[in-house]
């Protein structure tokens, strides 16, 4: 044989090798709790929330001493006291409170003199105090033309009344469901001027030390229609930081793990689980922390190093956000609630109660290494034994592939050897309860 066709037939045998027929990766197995409770989310409760906010007139950071019916102090204390109606059908699990400061004066923070800044934040306590904690938040301000301006209106439908609806409703419908895992439903503050509700619920977090295994933020949800004209209302864009901050970039340029942070696997969690419960919406992965000149609160929980991500509707109208309301020639300016698909709405929130509650009831996430020691042509994972778990599953995918694309059962075990290269492939585990729960993909971290 020749040294090119010997080379030709090793290039082939290789081939076949490192490629062995694709063990597809089926679509969670869904519990009927799940698909009970978020069937219950109704797009004319959901109508009924957002017209209530935009009627407090103004939700701006510094609207908050306009009185009892205006501001929001107002809107504030309507959550506070809606988030007490759904504590009483949690059997005493849900507690509401105010995570409130005072942000002194700070114009180079957009923080033109001192303001309380307080969010609404509803715990719903699992049955298992070792198991993770998860939050679905939105932020509950809201801004006109100009950001520092807490007199005029700021109606604020979809931005974000959309999403502080879909917390309540969220809470409402899973507050009466036995969870594992700690759900708080948080509705932010001072969004606008620069995340600075948010960031003092995660700092609070860490600081004490929970376990957040995800923050599911939405902020403007409700409309299917963009600036096209063109109804999209069957897929929500999810968006997640790439390569967090606190990272090793030359250990990710090592091992090519630049999709693989810790949010990117999250974000693939739910596009999985919520395509699955047949919200009738496709989640659409962007592995990026967020659309460009804009940000928001699910980046003060990776500013924590939690893993985060936003959903957004499909495409934006920039003429309802950030707007005086007023017509200029001929075009209507302001986010209000004319521009809202509410059935549109309740297929996010039901697909967020979904991912919400599968994250809540699974086994945490699996603390997996990669034996590195010696160069070898096979894979060896190792990971720590997650509570509740009766077996695991590893999930593998080619560098260039966006999601898992095989799944292989490993057993009840905490070590696998595979006849696949780590040279070539993306290994993670999953750690997957008596029901069929599954956890997040835990990857990798190499140790020699
Ligand atoms: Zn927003």
């Amino acid at each position: 044989m020749s040294p090119y066709r010997r080379l030709a037939l090793l290039v082939v045998v290789s081939l076949c090798c490192a490629l062995p027929a694709r063990a597809d990766v089926p679509a969670p197995s869904l519990d009927p709790a799940v698909a009970a409770a978020i069937a219950r989310i109704d797009a004319a409760n959901l109508r009924a929330t957002d017209t209530r906010l935009v009627a407090f007139g103004t939700r701006s950071t510094f609207s908050e001493k306009s009185g009892p019916n205006r501001g929001i102090f107002a809107a504030r204390d309507y959550v506070f006291d809606r988030f007490g109606q759904i504590a009483r059908s949690s059997g005493g699990r849900l507690s509401v409170a105010l995570d409130s400061y005072t942000q002194v004066a700070d114009p180079a923070k957009r923080i033109p003199r001192d303001v309380v800044i307080s969010s609404v934040v509803a715990t719903l306590k699992g049955d298992d105090p070792a198991a993770p904690t998860y939050v679905m938040s939105s932020h509950l301000d809201s801004r006109n033309t100009d950001n520092n301006d807490g007199i005029h209106d700021a109606p604020g439908a979809d931005d974000n009344g959309s999403a502080v609806s879909a917390v309540l409703e969220a809470a409402r419908v899973l507050a009466p469901l036995q969870m594992h895992g700690t759900v708080i439903f948080a509705c932010f503050d001072s969004e606008e001027q620069g995340l600075f509700g948010s960031a003092h619920l995660a700092q609070g977090l860490k600081a004490a030390h929970v376990d957040v295994e995800g923050d599911l933020n939405n902020d403007i949800i409700g409309a299917s229609v963009g600036d096209d004209g063109v109804k999209r209302d069957d897929m929500v864009r999810i968006y997640s930081e790439a390569i967090p901050t606190a990272a090793n970039v030359r250990l990710i340029n090592a091992i090519g793990s630049e999709n693989d942070s810790p949010s990117n696997e999250l974000a693939r969690y739910a596009k999985e689980t919520g395509d699955a419960y047949a919200t009738g919406l496709t989640g659409m992965l962007i592995w990026r922390a967020d659309r460009f000149l804009r940000g928001g609160d699910h980046e003060s929980f990776n500013a924590q190093g939690f893993a985060a991500l936003r959903f957004t509707e499909p495409r934006e109208t920039f003429a309802h956000q950030h707007q005086d309301v007023r017509v200029e020639n001929g075009v209507q300016y302001g986010d209000l609630l004319q521009y809202l698909d509410f059935d549109y709405l309740a297929k996010v929130t039901r697909y967020n109660a979904a991912v919400l509650a599968s994250l809540a009831l699974a086994p945490a996430t699996p603390k997996v290494s990669v034996d590195t020691k010696a160069l070898t042509n096979d894979t060896t994972l190792f990971w720590d034994p997650v509570p509740r778990a009766v077996r695991y599953e590893v999930v593998r995918r080619l560098t260039t592939e966006p999601t898992w694309s095989a799944v292989q059962d490993a057993g009840n075990v905490t070590r696998i050897t595979l006849p696949l290269s780590k040279d070539i492939w993306q290994f993670a585990v999953r750690a997957v309860d008596a029901q069929g729960h599954r956890s997040q993909a835990g990857f990798p971290t190499p140790v020699r």
